[in-house]
């Protein structure tokens, strides 16, 4: 038996992100390799069926595309990239699709832009898409919608995408698999004396010192993304696993406590990055008076804020923006993402939540403000 201590946070992770590098899922740019997602989509049903949410996050579409089209080395124009992002997709989509589909399991293909995560509205609806798939046992197959992307509005990589998909679901745990075992002491191509570090903090910026260079010709990563995506799913308090997807059963046995590759550790006062941008908006869209009950709820009990709990709302505000959450002394409690507009908050304010969809003819969320989206003052 392991200790805690040496057993890997992969274990008691209920909700995680996978990502799979471009040379991993195409052999090195031969083609979608499709024993190894067949490999992965055995053990993501395995953690599934354990009761474990997964959602995938996979690069590829480039280098398949490139395949198909004949093409052997990347092009820079970037309407090629686009092109072959267009025609890869879709094998990608297939190859898990298929792989999935042998297990009784339904894929999702989620594309997303920059421009969808830094929305709050947008951010919002991909969120609840997310965990409406997770709830439902599919298992989301993500990607960056090159088609649309340019460089300027690019998220560029997908180990940044995946951590802005830890972030958006809240995973506890972002696992990055690459072709190589882990982060190293230095360059082990070069550095004999490289050792694999097992263990580090997300955040340490002499990881990143010793992350360096850059990715391979088939994906965009490299060790340096991988260790800047950690810092940044660590803002959503979530870890980081960097680690060989050739490895057999490397999932599953993560899954395990087995720790393989490095992981890189998210420390406590991360959640409360995330808490403090919102506190560290300047401007609020708007303004809800909570009734005494709905202010011992929100302060006391740690509960989300409900439609029923709210006697007035005032200012221009869309779903996903910030409203301030006022006493009825004029006293601002709290702040949120609302996921209502004014106009919609206006006809379900101070009505349970059951009456949502038939006061507005649908029901998004049934908390006004959810409280992951929500800080105290
Ligand atoms: N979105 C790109 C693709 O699917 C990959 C980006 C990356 O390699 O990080 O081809």
């Amino acid at each position: 038996m392991s200790s805690p201590s040496e057993e890997s946070i992969v274990a008691s992770a209920r909700r995680l992100v996978i990502k799979v590098g471009s040379s991993l899922v195409t052999n090195d740019g031969r083609g979608i390799d499709h024993a190894a997602v067949a490999r992965w989509a055995e053990q993501i049903v395995i953690l599934s069926k354990a009761g474990r949410q997964v959602a995938l996050v996979s690069s590829g579409a480039i280098a398949e595309g490139m395949q198909r089209l004949g093409w052997t080395s990347r092009p820079s124009a970037i309407h090629e990239l686009q092109a072959a992002a267009a025609v890869g997709q879709m094998g990608l989509v297939q190859a898990y699709e298929v792989a999935f589909s042998r297990f009784g399991f339904h894929t999702a293909q989620i594309l997303l832009t920059h421009e969808d995560l830094a929305d709050r509205r947008r951010y919002l609806n991909a969120r609840s898409t997310l965990m409406t798939l997770l709830g439902l046992s599919v298992i989301p197959i993500i990607n960056e919608n090159d088609t649309v992307t340019t460089d300027e509005i690019k998220v560029g990589d997908n180990d940044t995408l995946g951590a802005l998909v830890t972030n958006l679901i809240e995973a506890d745990v972002l696992v990055l698999l690459t072709d190589q075992q882990g982060l190293h002491t230095g360059d082990p191509r070069k550095d004999a004396a490289a050792t694999l570090l097992r263990r580090g903090r997300a955040g340490d910026a002499a990881l990143e010192a010793i992350a360096g260079g850059a990715g391979s010709q088939h994906g965009q990563g490299g060790m340096l993304t991988k260790v800047l995506a950690a810092k940044r799913a660590a803002r959503s308090g979530a870890s980081t696993v960097i680690a060989d997807g050739r490895e057999p059963d490397v999932l599953t046995r993560l899954a395990a406590g087995e720790v393989i590759g490095t992981e890189l550790i998210a420390e406590a006062m991360t959640l409360a990055a995330r808490k403090q941008w919102l506190a560290n908006h300047v401007r609020v869209e708007g303004r809800l008076t909570l009734d005494p009950g709905a202010v011992r709820a929100l302060t006391r009990e740690g509960k989300s804020l409900l439609p029923i709990g709210v006697s007035a709302c005032q200012g221009r505000f869309e779903r996903g923006e910030i409203v301030g959450c006022f006493d009825i002394d004029g006293r601002e409690i709290a702040r949120g993402l609302i996921n209502y507009s004014v106009s919609e908050t206006q006809r379900i304010l101070g009505k349970p939540s059951s009456e949502i969809e038939s006061t507005l003819g649908y029901v998004d969320e049934r908390e006004l403000i959810h409280r992951d989206n929500l800080v105290l003052l």
